[in-house]
């Protein structure tokens, strides 16, 4: 049974939309802390599908192939924690092995199956389901969360986006051929995400574009705050 999204009455949803680097992830989760909201990072979902698949030794090749049902069986799921939602797979909690190099290459070829987003939309819903919560990932606003109250869309020059990824993976920002292949993965990853038919990353028509090349972190944190505060207080 699909869940609808419905308006919650408990409190406000917001939504963090944007492309691969463009600090989505961490801005939720520094806006969700402030605001005492919880914090939902939908692409973990993706992430935690595409590693049961390669854990049960499903070849790339046959994913297009695998049913709802089949990828419902390996249950991927998620569970409220004080601030966000800790994700499973079977009975394991997962957590750093989403974020390996192989689930990262393989993810957004998944992401774009119609069974797949199927599986993960009503849990996703679920997490809404009484509002308080800043979700973050690329169809946040435009499908998984249409009414929600506040919806900010993220967006940065590619190449900052890459100098930020290869921070987060403590790599080297300074060598020139670390950086081009880091702006060709991204810039693959996005084109995936973009020109897939279904849930493509977009920006909703009612979302508000921050560009945060030149904000530092704590800038674009506040940013999204004082939006949220101005959109939602009445
Ligand atoms: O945000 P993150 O980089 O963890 O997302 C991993 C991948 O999951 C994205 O590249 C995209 O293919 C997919 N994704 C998606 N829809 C979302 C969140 C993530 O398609 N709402």
């Amino acid at each position: 049974m699909t869940v609808g999204e419905h308006r919650p009455s408990e409190g406000p949803i917001v939504t963090v939309d944007g492309p691969a680097g463009s600090g989505k992830s961490s801005t939720a989760k520094a806006v969700a802390r402030v605001l005492g909201y919880r914090h939902l990072d939908s692409g973990a979902l993706y992430r935690a599908l595409t590693l049961a698949l390669l854990q049960e030794g499903i070849a790339t090749d046959r994913w297009p192939d695998v049913s709802e049902e089949f990828l419902r069986a390996l249950d991927v799921d998620m569970r409220p924690t004080d601030e966000a939602f800790s994700v499973w797979v079977g009975s394991r909690v997962v957590d750093s092995e989403l974020r390996t190099e192989e689930v990262t290459d393989h993810v957004s070829h998944l992401a774009r199956l119609p069974a797949v987003r199927g599986c993960l939309l009503d849990l996703q819903r679920r997490a809404g389901a009484s509002g308080r919560l800043v979700a973050d990932g690329r169809d946040m606003g435009t499908v998984v969360f249409p009414h929600a109250e506040v919806k900010v869309y993220l967006v940065a020059d590619v190449a900052e986006r890459a100098r930020r990824r290869l921070l987060q993976e403590g790599a080297p920002t300074g060598g020139e051929a670390d950086l081009a292949l880091q702006i060709e993965t991204i810039t693959d990853r996005d084109r995936r995400d973009s020109e897939r038919d279904i849930s493509p990353l977009r920006k909703a028509d009612d979302a508000h574009e921050i560009d945060t090349t030149r904000l530092d972190f704590q800038d674009q944190v506040a940013a999204v705050v004082t939006l949220v505060r101005r959109l939602t207080i009445s």
